[in-house]
């Protein structure tokens, strides 16, 4: 294993919602961070942020006001990239757009000293293109973060082409040092997580318009465990980030599976910030609250659509849904996007609020037994189509009488 080496000194670019998570963390774990952004108020804004949230751990006795006090000096705005030289790691956490990112890390590459790393927080864009711009793609990566950040676990360290295996273990120790689970992930798009995320969420969306409502579908999977549904989920991160991505991209608007989240953002219920979602929430409050015009939106929407509606039982929805993880899972490994299937588990157990009970989607897998995974999804193939064919992982694995945990860097 290569010698990673200390962050003495970091620097974050972008001061808006993970920004902030990002600096809370680095100066709770001792690192001084300098901080910018476009806009100024935004860093302001953000030094109060982390004042308060140290503030409240001294309330709680988590830590000490002196310990506060020492946090908060260590955190320095600044207004220009100059000012980054001698920083050891840079974080960018901008807008989610690859030209802006690109943008960035050119100018970062021209200001900051040779041996420093750049890291983007980016959620799915592609790291390897982030890279090539710079003339120092072996010391370009993706730290990914989950929100908040000063809170969540989970840390995606996106391993590029080129990205030096020195780097990559500076990362692990950065991200032991921040005390969170570091899972190295290969480069595509959604990395582990959020790849696996959106077949399962494209799952759920499917189910919607076949017949299923969507506090039927949180409730059968919460009641599997899961922290969360995938339409609570999409409330609380705002149900139109996506619909923003994909206004900007200028894509993926027409998709029947889009539908009824472009209508409910058309309506402007955004999620629980706006008070209306896929559920309504009275003033302040994060109770989500069963609401039947979203029903009738979503039944109006099925039936313009052409389909057919029926009813899918709780188990059909359990069913889909985990069958859905554990097919790209499969895929994932197989690419030798994760290293084994335990990192797979770690990412959606850490990430995504998996049952920890259950240990993971590949676990669960393994615990089935993959002649039934195999079977199960030949049968949903039967009668939902081709995206539900097994990866061919699952045949080798089948035929060699083995689990998912057989597998190390993509090979049985
Ligand atoms: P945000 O909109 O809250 O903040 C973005 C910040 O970037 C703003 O403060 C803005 O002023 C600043 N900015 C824009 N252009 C800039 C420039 N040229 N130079 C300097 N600053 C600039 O966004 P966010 O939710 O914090 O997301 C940031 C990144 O993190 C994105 O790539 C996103 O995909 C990723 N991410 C977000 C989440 C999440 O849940 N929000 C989770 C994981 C990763």
């Amino acid at each position: 294993m290569s010698n990673g080496f200390d962050v003495q000194q970091a620097a974050v670019v972008g001061a808006g919602t993970m920004g902030r998570g990002i600096v809370i963390s680095l100066a709770s774990a001792g690192i001084p961070v300098l901080w910018l952004d476009a806009s100024a108020p935004m860093v302001t804004a953000g030094l109060k942020m982390a004042a308060d949230t140290w503030a409240h751990q001294v309330v709680k006795g988590r830590i000490s006001e002196a310990q506060a006090e020492q946090n908060l000096a260590r955190i320095r705005a600044v207004d220009s990239y100059a000012e980054l030289a001698d920083v050891d790691l840079v974080i960018e956490a901008v807008y989610e757009n690859l030209e802006l990112k690109q943008e960035i890390f050119r100018t970062l590459d021209n200001a900051l000293k040779p041996r420093a790393i750049l890291a983007s927080n980016t959620s799915a864009l592609d790291v390897d293109a982030i890279a090539a711009v710079t003339r120092r793609p072996q010391q370009v990566l993706g730290l990914h973060f989950f929100s908040p950040a000063h809170i969540m676990k989970l840390l995606e360290i996106v391993r590029a082409k080129q990205t030096s295996p020195a780097v990559l273990e500076t990362a692990r120790q950065l991200g032991e040092r921040l005390g969170k689970v570091a899972v190295v992930a290969g480069n595509c798009r959604g990395f582990i997580g959020n790849r696996m995320l959106k077949t399962y969420a494209d799952e759920a969306r499917k189910m919607l318009l076949e017949g299923a409502l969507a506090q039927q579908v949180d409730v059968a999977l919460q009641a599997f465990g899961f922290a969360m549904g995938p339409f609570r989920m999409y409330d609380v991160v705002g149900v139109d980030l996506e619909w923003r991505a994909r206004q900007l991209a200028g894509q993926g608007m027409h998709s029947p599976l889009v539908q009824v989240d472009n209508a409910l953002c058309e309506l402007g219920r955004f999620g629980q910030k706006a008070g209306r979602g896929y559920y309504q929430y009275a003033e302040g409050s994060r109770e989500a609250v069963h609401d039947p015009d979203v029903d009738r939106l979503i039944v109006q929407i099925a039936e313009g659509l052409g389909y057919q509606r029926r009813t899918l039982s709780d188990e059909e929805i359990v069913e889909r849904s985990l069958l859905a993880l554990v097919n790209e899972g499969a895929k994932i490994l197989e690419e030798n996007i994760a290293a084994n299937s335990h990192d797979v588990d770690r990412v959606y157990l850490n990430g995504y609020g998996f049952p920890a009970a259950v240990g993971g989607p590949l676990s669960w897998a393994d615990g089935q037994g993959l002649a039934s995974i195999q079977a199960r999804l030949q049968r949903l193939q039967g009668t939902h189509g081709a995206h539900w064919q097994s990866a061919p992982l699952i045949a080798r694995l089948v035929a060699a009488g083995k689990g998912f945990a057989a597998v190390q860097e993509g090979r049985v």
